[in-house]
């Protein structure tokens, strides 16, 4: 008989354990029912291909398969898409984990500003509209040491802004050292492709000197642009233009043409902390930049600054102003939260009283001693069930974000064993728990590294491992 004919009804289907069971646990009706829906459509299909294992099916074969096809999608349910995970990577800046976790004071104050109304473009003291524009410029300014800036929605949108507005049709100048892909696509020859200007490559991928510089630039120059190689360094025979070098290029050249060419350098991570100063890398200081002759600076809010999602463009104020009355800038604006977030954010640094609460710096700046105290308080609360086997283990770890790519810190963690389970199984159940903790294969084992997991997080994480 063909086997489509004992494909159950879906009221059927509902009166089963199964479907009980998972009605139970709270999944929606209707996400059931779109379940059912796609199960019994594969089912046809398969039977009506013939697909191996698909011929002569009783009734109760395929029950029994429709009911294991439920009780898979019910055991990987997550009521919403975008989850929290646990981050047991170490990598601080795990751009696909979400990069920066925002501090106390600024979910605070995304909170207060979603839940309310709020002064987003009103300006109290005149009863009239104002510019969003003006929450953060000044503290914008003060932290980054800039006449004037402004915020856009991310990085490369700053540096697309930037470009766009400033050097569009013109030649904008780039060593070929510095034409560099960051995660996610982000290639600075394509924004510029697409901004309009027209790039002019210099130098070789090893070396490039003043005089490349000078060779290139003419009437058609509107730019020497620099880009923050973040995430890889050349090592070795290399020679690169500092910002220093580039504006007395600029200098000599705009003097003797009474030209304008400016200084523009996408920095990147953009640092406010100088983590130098500690030891870890040698990653540029915003405020450095333009004290070296940058007229113009870009950097993203959540990569080394630990804030938002964010592009900040700092520099010249009348740059500054002619970015920010460009259309562009309206498509590229950022919302309440992100201005709330950011705005709380550079309070810590400006203010100099809450840099140890922003996530991102503290565990950057987190010696081994610290995270091996973390690793204590979870051993000693671990319950071993007989399959699983934990000891502590040190390793170095990176920042991640594509930020200090040589940089390797020491960290502490925990090597973990399951009886039953292969490393990669074991590093996939712990990624399907119900609270996903990423973790990594060192040595052919687990590891979970503590580095970016926070104390307030382990009762959590004990309760994850122990459902195992
Ligand atoms: C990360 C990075 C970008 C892109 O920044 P987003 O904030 O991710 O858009 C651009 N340029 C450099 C040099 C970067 O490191």
């Amino acid at each position: 008989m063909n086997p489509i004919r004992n494909i159950p009804a879906v009221h059927e289907i509902q009166q089963t354990a199964v479907y009980q069971r998972l009605v139970t646990n709270n999944i929606p009706e209707i996400i059931l029912k779109d379940w059912i829906t796609d199960i019994l459509s594969d089912l046809r299909k398969n039977i009506l291909e013939n697909k191996q294992g698909f011929t002569n099916l009783s009734r109760e074969a395929i029950s029994t398969k429709i009911q294991e096809q439920l009780r898979i999608k019910g055991n990987t349910y997550a009521p919403y898409k975008l989850q929290r995970v646990i981050n047991g990577t170490g990598t601080i800046l795990h751009t696909n984990l979400g990069r920066a976790r925002l501090s106390d004071q600024a979910i605070t104050r995304v909170v207060e500003t979603s839940k309310y109304y709020s002064t987003l473009e009103y300006d109290v003291e005149l009863g009239k509209r104002g510019s969003r524009h003006d929450i953060i410029e000044t503290l914008l300014a003060k932290a980054s040491s800039s006449e004037s800036a402004m915020v856009v929605n991310n990085n490369a949108a700053a540096v697309y802004l930037v470009l766009k507005a400033l050097a569009k049709n013109k030649d904008v100048i780039v060593s070929r050292g510095e034409l560099v892909e960051i995660g996610g696509s982000f290639r600075v020859s394509t924004i510029m492709e697409e901004s309009g200007a027209i790039l002019k490559e210099v130098g070789t991928t090893n070396k490039t000197h003043p005089f490349d510089y000078e060779e290139a630039i003419s009437e058609e120059t509107s730019m020497l642009m620099k880009v923050h190689t973040s995430n890889f360094k050349t090592v070795g025979f290399t020679k690169e233009v500092s910002v220093l070098e580039l504006k007395q290029i600029a200098d000599e050249y705009n003097s003797k043409n009474e030209s304008n060419i400016i200084i523009y350098e996408d920095l990147g991570s953009g640092s406010l902390y100088p983590f130098k100063h500690d030891g870890i890398g040698d990653e540029p200081v915003v405020k450095e930049s333009l004290k070296h002759g940058a007229d113009v600076i870009s950097f993203s809010g959540d990569k080394l600054l630990g804030g938002p999602q964010a592009g900040i463009i700092a520099g010249k104020k009348e740059i500054i102003t002619k970015l920010k009355k460009h259309p562009l800038a309206r498509v590229l604006r950022v919302d309440k939260m992100t201005l709330a977030a950011l705005e709380a954010t550079l309070q810590q640094y400006v203010y100099k009283d809450g840099i140890q609460d922003i996530p991102t710096i503290r565990d950057i700046l987190q010696s081994k001693e610290e995270i091996s105290k973390k690793v204590n308080v979870f051993l000693g609360q671990y319950k071993a069930p007989d399959n699983v086997s934990l000891e502590p283990c040190e390793t170095t770890s990176q920042v991640g974000g594509g930020t200090m790519p040589l940089v390797e810190q020491p960290t502490v963690g925990i090597k973990m064993k399951h009886q039953k389970m292969s490393p990669t199984e074991l590093e996939k159940a712990l990624r399907e728990s119900s609270t996903p903790v990423i973790s990594r294969i060192l040595d052919g084992n687990v590891f979970i590294d503590f580095r970016a997991i926070s104390m307030d997080e382990i009762t959590l994480l004990l309760d994850t491992i122990h459902e195992l």
